[in-house]
């Protein structure tokens, strides 16, 4: 274990963030008391993460340096490793990813198999995608018994019973993806899955759409279901039909997501291994089966110059300290590799195979703010593009410096790299959504635009904070607006679209979720997906009154802009939302 110096300096933390890492990040006692500060769960963390450098002889770091260095960079919020790593490195449990894939195979035994691995990796932290188009469809013939098969939708309420028994290692419950194929015999009963509220609450369903299909919707024609067991033809589908019914769901409860299967898969890196069938729960990481992948999350607003005054915006970014987080970050996810204790020796294989890491970005909506810049503008649209080409070069860059001094990946030889520089990672790049980091950098959560200038979040077991966006009110006071009535008025509505006594530069800057439309939305996750290997988290937020074409063109737009899939989420369509605009909810 590396000492802790004693001239650190101590990690400087928002009450917010003290309220989340006292709940369930702190390590306790066996009465369940806090035995660790912000500024020992921050050098744990950092010590252990900086302890793998002794393996590589070739590094150029000295642990002890390299501990002081992830301390810095985490305890002044410039990177953030999610939330596994935060909560277990160090620590006996030791694993440290956030996202799992786990194969579901077409017999009780891998079905009730994928169950058990499942809630092994819930324990620790970790959530879990699936896909169940393996299984076979409702009603057809099972071989040893003669019986009739029940199905996909049957076997994944068991998948949800299970997460719901189990509290993740005194952490968080588990997040679970479910995905089935457009032409799954089944699909019907999957899409309309969550259309009672409160069924399968533990899961988010996603269809997975093929090129194939969108062809067909385009077409009107009918397109064909394949039984996974047998491969043969079970019926036919309108695509046209199914595509709608798609799209009334999502309209009525943004349940089922979808996600472009073909697209995932031709980012592939390792073919050779196999398809891509889902992602991790959230949907920012397709994933080999039994692979998992740690992710972590450079704040942007940290990277703002300020008080530097020009019309180039991307002038006023800090691109060579930006340049020298992503590469200790990338040096940081890879150590988490090692670091890590995973709770199969599958996974183990897998990830020592591929490597895999997901780094993104948090506060991105924060800096738009710094900058003045409208997140619904063509200036941020380029901007996002910009930083999002850098991190993936710059993220490649220190990945192939790892390659160097460890060795490529394992599998490098016969991935899409191949005849390139040698990689330590098959992927560096993900946006995540940093439900939990955001607030413990206390900046705005991944690329999001922010939901409410001044709001009440309702955080793990009913605990409300409230918040109110500083940049915002340093833009009121600047102007000599600021007043306590005003702020009132704003924490009602969280945005200030109507509140036309206001500046116009004001109004046009200081735009929240529902102010921007589906589009701009959709355009930023775009924009940001050009340049991720992986994907990237986000939700395009409509209003209530948002009608199904709304959703019909997203859906088909995200097709077109080259998303790897697109989640939408209208107003008030679902009881108990997590964020909720109103002082007197
Ligand atoms: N995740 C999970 N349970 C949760 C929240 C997140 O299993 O309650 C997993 C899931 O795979 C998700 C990923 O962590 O896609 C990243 O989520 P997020 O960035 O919000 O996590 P954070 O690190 O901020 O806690």
């Amino acid at each position: 274990m590396i000492q802790k110096p004693k001239n650190l300096a101590p990690a400087n933390i928002s009450e917010n963030a003290e309220l989340v890492l006292s709940k369930r990040y702190y390590r306790k006692d066996s009465d369940g008391n806090c035995i660790e500060t912000a500024s020992d769960l921050f050098w744990r963390v950092a010590s252990a993460i900086a302890e793998e450098e002794k393996k590589y002889a070739k590094s150029n770091y000295q642990p002890e340096e390299l501990a002081e260095k992830f301390y810095s960079v985490m305890t002044n919020g410039y990177f953030l490793p999610n939330s596994p790593t935060l909560m277990n490195a160090g620590s006996p449990l030791g694993q440290l990813s956030a996202c799992f894939v786990l194969p579901v195979g077409d017999s009780i035994e891998e079905i009730f198999d994928a169950i058990k691995y499942a809630a092994m990796i819930h324990k620790s932290g970790g959530g879990t995608g699936f896909s169940f188009s393996n299984i076979r469809s409702k009603d057809s013939r099972v071989g040893t018994t003669g019986g009739v098969a029940s199905g996909p939708v049957s076997f994944l309420r068991i998948f949800n019973t299970a997460t719901e028994q189990i509290k993740q290692g005194g952490t968080r419950r588990g997040a679970n993806m479910g995905i089935l194929r457009i032409d799954h015999p089944d699909i019907m009963e999957f899409i309309r899955a969550k259309e009672q509220e409160g069924e399968f609450v533990n899961f988010n369903l996603s269809v997975a759409l093929t090129e194939k299909f969108m062809e067909a919707v385009e077409k009107g024609e009918d397109y064909d279901l394949i039984d996974p067991h047998s491969g043969a033809a079970r019926g036919t589908l309108n695509a046209k039909e199914v595509f709608d019914i798609l799209v009334n769901k999502a309209w009525i409860s943004g349940d089922p997501g979808i996600v472009f299967l073909d697209r995932i898969n031709r980012d592939n890196p390792t073919p050779q291994q196999g398809e891509m069938q889902s992602t991790n729960p959230c949907g920012e990481q397709p994933l080999l089966p039994y692979e998992a992948c740690n992710l972590g999350s450079i704040n942007l607003s940290k990277f703002v110059i300020p008080n530097k005054t020009s019309d180039n915006k991307e002038e006023a970014v800090d691109w060579d300290s930006l340049k020298e987080i992503i590469h200790l970050s990338v040096r940081f996810l890879d150590n988490v590799i090692d670091a890590s204790k995973f709770p199969l020796e599958k996974i183990a294989e897998k990830v020592r195979t591929n490597r895999k890491i997901g780094l993104g970005v948090m506060g991105f909506a924060d800096m738009l703010f710094a900058l003045e810049l409208p997140y619904n503008s063509e200036e941020a649209l380029q901007l996002a593009e910009k930083i999002m080409e850098f991190i993936q070069t710059e993220g490649h860059n220190a990945s192939r410096q790892l390659a160097e001094e460890r060795g490529a990946f394992p599998a490098f030889s016969e991935s899409i790299y191949k005849d390139g520089k040698p990689l330590r990672n098959a992927t560096v790049t993900t946006i995540a959504p940093t439900g939990t980091l955001s607030i413990i950098a206390g900046c705005s959560s991944g690329v999001e635009p922010i939901f409410a200038l001044a709001f009440a979040r309702h955080v793990m077991d009913g605990e409300r904070l409230v918040e109110v966006n500083p940049y915002f009110e340093n833009a009121l006071k600047s102007c000599d607006l600021y007043t306590n009535e005003l702020m009132d008025a704003v924490t009602n509505v969280g945005s200030i679209a109507s509140f036309d006594f206001l500046p116009q530069h004001i109004r046009d800057t200081f735009v929240t979720a529902m102010d921007i439309s589906a589009e701009a939305h959709l355009r930023m996750q775009a924009a940001f997906q050009k340049y991720t290997d992986n994907a990237v988290s986000k939700t395009v937020n409509l209003p209530n009154n948002a009608t199904i074409q709304d959703i019909d063109r997203i859906y088909r737009l995200a097709y077109t802009l080259g998303c790897k899939g697109v989640t939408v989420y209208r107003d008030g369509c679902k009881s108990g939302q997590v964020l909720n605009i109103g002082s007197k909810k």
